[in-house]
């Protein structure tokens, strides 16, 4: 261990130091509180600190003070050294941080069993360490996991939620425009049917992989549904949207799985729909999605493998509204 000791009496320092090295443990020595404090800074990992409680400069319980204030890791094990007279500074000295104490004269084999103490106390916090930093890498890795979809390994509704919100947060109050891309694959229930669900799960997955290597830097993507999935594009006018849309849908077009259970042109195709919170705009995001849910269904009604753009309720829905 890396032992530091605190001790303005000259021969006391000396017999301590010679004995914590006699233990095998290195130790660096000060001769008051401040050049201690210094010390301590400007080494790396020091394990234990024994130190006196009457001090020039700074003393004893105001190290301990600062040596607990810095969240040290490895743990540093306090002590203090304490003459026959100091009993009513024990309690002082623990409640300021210390770990132990220990009684001047130094005896041999007190300081043996402090150093023992500080050993076993030291590997212990040092485990704690460990095993905080596996939990926490783990946590992280649970964290991800619970916001991505296993099979298409997009984002999932969860994901969605907390990016929308976010997305929705930026948009109010920096003023910031964006669009909202809802893609829904055509007839997947016939090829489901005919192909089998297994060989559904396999369009879905080349499908996100399509939509995955078409998103722009600050795009993101999720399943939202079973066999639709939703792109949130910040700071895209729906103009530049229904290019990226457009590219999307030629790309699963171009990806030429046979769908024979269908009209031409015999693969599976994508319908997409589109729309968008202008810049300043204000509008909740959960009418976004109605509007490009409109959308799709436009597309669909048009015929399918085609993007649409939401533009406006429709003559029924403003009577209804
Ligand atoms: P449309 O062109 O109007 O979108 O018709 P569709 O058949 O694609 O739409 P519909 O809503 O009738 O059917 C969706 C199908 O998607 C039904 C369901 O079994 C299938 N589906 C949903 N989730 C999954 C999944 O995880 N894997 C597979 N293989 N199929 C799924
Ligand atoms: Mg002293
Ligand atoms: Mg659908
Ligand atoms: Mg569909």
């Amino acid at each position: 261990m890396k032992v530091l000791i605190a001790e303005d009496d000259a021969v006391s320092r000396t017999i301590l130091k010679k004995s914590v090295e006699k233990f095998g443990h290195e130790c660096l020595a000060a001769e008051d509180g401040e050049k201690a404090w210094e010390l301590f800074q400007s080494t790396e990992e020091v394990d234990v600190v024994i130190s006196d409680w009457m001090m020039p400069n700074t003393d004893g319980p105001e190290l301990c003070r600062r040596v607990r204030a810095v969240d040290a890791d490895p743990y540093t094990f306090f002590v203090f050294l304490t003459a026959l007279g100091d009993k009513e500074h024990l309690l002082e000295g623990m409640k300021a941080g210390a770990d132990d104490y220990l009684a001047k004269p130094l005896d041999r084999e007190q300081l043996e069993v402090r150093l023992i103490a500080a050993s076993r106390v030291n590997s212990l916090h040092r485990r704690l360490n460990e095993q905080k930093a596996e939990l926490e890498k783990l946590n992280g890795e649970l964290f991800a996991l619970a916001r991505r979809d296993p099979l298409t390994r997009l984002g999932n509704r969860l994901r969605l939620r907390e990016d929308l919100e976010a997305l929705q947060a930026r948009a109010e109050r920096y003023g910031q425009s964006y669009s909202a891309m809802l893609c829904d694959v055509d007839f997947f229930k016939p090829y489901n049917d005919h192909y089998g669900h297994l060989a559904g799960d396999e369009v879905l997955e080349k499908v996100a992989e399509v939509i995955s290597g078409s998103l722009r830097a600050g795009d993101t993507a999720y399943r939202y549904g079973g066999e639709e999935f939703l792109i949130l594009l910040p700071e895209q006018t729906l103009e530049s949207a229904k290019v990226a849309a457009e590219r999307l849908r030629r790309s699963v077009e171009d990806l030429a799985i046979p769908h024979e259970a269908k009209a031409p042109p015999g693969v599976v195709t994508v319908s997409l729909g589109l729309a968008a919170l202008s810049q300043d705009e204000k509008k909740p995001a959960e009418e976004l999605l109605r509007e490009a849910d409109a959308a799709l269904y436009g597309a669909k009604e048009a015929g399918r493998n085609t993007v649409a753009v939401y533009n406006g309720p429709t003559a029924e829905q403003q009577d209804a509204g």
